[in-house]
């Protein structure tokens, strides 16, 4: 791989026929339609935040350094961003006019209202560019390691580029772009940015179990995103055709483990809506996010939904009871020591040996207080379980 440095280029050259697409959200092209700003395997463009973008045209007006900017050659005179696209925009779109900065007195200030030094001087502004020519594997390689923005790169952004192609393009297109109408949908079960790529991973794990490298990789020239799609549907109107109602701990579960696990089984969403209710309004369950698992599963798993434990107060007060009684009678202060024909039949145990049980049993809709405490010695706890 070749690289050359050049520092000759200017903010004014890179802007010359800058163009942004407001829609899409992507600085598309400059250096006199030479240059490509967002090749297909960069991520959108993210400083539009008020905070990041007026951050870069401060650092220009200071004369601070942009750091490095990364461009590939792909043609003569041809180039593509690699690296610097989300500084390259937010001073694209500050000379275009899209925003403003904040001026010593307070004052919003758009370009054309900054004095004409002021203007001169971002224009005027040389860049430290890298080029660099070589094989499409070396670069992404490269690209891979050069990650140096100020926000790193997520893991999906990183494969979209390493497995950049018409599929990632067509992928991209219908799960990474905010102007999708489903995206509402979709965000009351996924969670995470469209924009920062969290949908398109999400679709791809589900899809392929997990194995989002080895999918992209088979199926980076395909020209269709039909399966992706269809199985990201069906778990999506699986999981909104099964519960009734949107809690907001459904947001970025792991749909597509339970879709395998329980979409052959047949559910009345009534029945399971009223479970949910039951357990939405149960003081007792500490976990609403297992409350979909629970039902699912039948109401058995009780550690998915972490019910209450008893405090420790009710505890020494349980035990100190209990022991008396037991000492005064001669048995075992563990219940089921005491009425079986062991050795423990008599042992009194500490309290750091015995832990809490419920009487009757939450799941039968036993309470967790002193009422329905009972202490048990270790083994007898476990015995007993989560029955
Ligand atoms: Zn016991």
């Amino acid at each position: 791989m070749k690289t050359q440095l050049r520092t000759d280029i200017t903010i004014a050259d890179i802007c010359k026929g800058f163009v942004y697409n407001e829609l899409e959200g992507k600085g598309l092209f400059g250096l006199d339609g030479k240059l490509t700003i967002q090749p297909e395997y960069q991520r959108n463009y993210i400083y539009a935040d008020g905070k990041r973008d007026v951050a870069v045209i401060d650092s220009i007006i200071k004369g601070y350094p942009l750091g490095i900017l990364y461009f590939n050659k792909v043609g003569e005179d041809r180039y593509e961003v690699l690296d610097g696209q989300q500084r390259i925009t937010s001073f694209g779109r500050y000379v275009t006019k899209k925003f403003a900065i904040k001026d010593s007195n307070g004052l919003e200030q758009y370009f054309n209202g900054l004095p004409k030094d002021l203007q001169d001087k971002i224009m005027q502004t040389p860049l430290l560019i890298y080029i660099c020519e070589g094989e499409e594997s070396e670069i992404k390689e490269w690209f891979k390691t050069i990650n140096i923005a100020g926000v790193p790169l997520k893991e999906q952004e990183l494969l979209n580029a390493i497995y950049s192609g018409p599929f990632v393009t067509l992928a991209k297109a219908e799960f990474s772009n905010s102007q999708n109408a489903n995206v509402q949908k979709w965000s009351a079960y996924i969670s995470g940015s469209v924009i920062r790529q969290d949908f398109l991973h999400t679709a791809l794990d589900w899809v392929s179990k997990g194995e989002i490298d080895n999918y992209m990789s088979s199926h980076r020239q395909d020209t269709n995103i039909n399966e992706l799609k269809a199985y990201f549907t069906s778990v999506i109107d699986w999981v909104s055709t099964t519960f009734n109602s949107v809690e907001k701990e459904m947001c970025g579960l792991e749909w597509g483990r339970l879709y395998e696990k329980y979409h052959n089984q047949a559910y009345s969403s009534d029945d399971i809506d009223k479970k949910v209710k039951e357990l939405y309004g149960d003081p007792y369950v500490k976990n609403r996010k297992g409350v979909f698992e629970y039902v699912l599963g039948g109401c058995i798993e009780h550690k998915l939904i972490e019910v209450r434990v008893f405090d420790e107060a009710t505890k020494k007060s349980v035990y100190a009871k209990q022991t008396k009684v037991a000492e005064a009678n001669g048995h075992s202060n563990c219940p089921l020591c005491a009425c079986g024909s062991n050795s423990n039949k008599t042992r009194i145990w500490k309290l750091s040996e015995m832990d809490a049980d419920h009487v009757t049993a939450w799941s039968k809709g036993g309470a967790t207080d002193a009422s329905n405490c009972e202490m048990l010695c270790v083994t007898h706890n476990r015995a007993k379980g989560n029955k």
